[in-house]
């Protein structure tokens, strides 16, 4: 279902939180810039990313932000093997 916000759409919550670990492993995001957190749509009913409000719980356990590390880093010496 496509979404009037135009914005990516996940179908649960728990989907949502692990596409925005994932986009912060990729990506070098801080809680200033990029999405921070998701929430559920009151036009599709699906969630999304926001760059307001709170920051998510997920984005500051210690597992997570230990994940996020090592896949930027793994990401960078891809990155680096490809040029
Ligand atoms: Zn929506």
């Amino acid at each position: 279902m496509r979404c009037v916000a135009g914005k990516r759409s996940y179908p649960t919550k728990e989907l949502a939180e692990e596409a925005l670990l994932e986009n912060w492993s990729r990506n070098y995001h801080n809680s200033q810039s990029g999405p921070i957190n998701v929430y559920q749509c009151d036009d599709c009913g699906e969630y999304h990313f926001t760059s307001k409000g709170e920051i998510n719980p997920i984005l500051q356990s210690e597992d997570n932000i230990k994940r996020i590390n090592r896949s930027r880093e793994a990401n960078f010496w891809e990155g680096k093997f490809k040029r």
